[in-house]
């Protein structure tokens, strides 16, 4: 932790369009997943996982379009406007939201730890993120 100040931050993002805005709670550092599964390889999702309890969507709820593939477990939800994937309900976490980091307004005052999650392995790996949608743990922390 040398140099790391840990804080909450309020974070805003949304879609392309802005048809789709939320608010969530993050706590600085951030866990970060790069993965290389079949899904988030093609679009270059970048997971901030966190509790249901520190996500808010504002609005776009109508707008929000569900993919689902192999397992069926995860909700893909996209904007039917513009396409974007903003947030979504992922399979390692189905009590929690995985927000996009790359759809985030701003970054500013958050340190990110980004790591490489081997997601075409997921059965292998997918118990290292369990935690990070756990709202008594220190969700998010590294
Ligand atoms: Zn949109």
């Amino acid at each position: 932790m040398n140099g790391m100040t840990k804080k909450t931050l309020k974070l805003s993002g949304g879609c392309h369009c802005r048809a789709v805005r939320f608010v969530a709670t993050v706590h600085s550092p951030a866990a970060v997943q790069s993965c290389n599964c079949s899904m988030c390889r093609m679009c270059g999702f970048q997971h901030l996982i966190v509790p249901a309890s520190r996500f808010e969507l504002l609005k776009g709820k109508g707008a929000l379009r569900t993919y689902r593939f192999e397992s069926n477990t995860a909700q893909h939800l996209f904007c039917c406007h513009c396409g974007v994937k903003s947030f979504y309900i992922p399979r390692s976490n189905p009590d929690g939201f995985s927000l996009n980091v790359r759809c985030l307004d701003g970054l500013e005052g958050l340190e990110i730890n980004c790591s490489e999650f081997d997601g075409r392995n997921w059965s292998d790996n997918a118990h290292a993120l369990k935690h990070l949608s756990d709202d008594s743990a220190g969700q998010g922390q590294v």
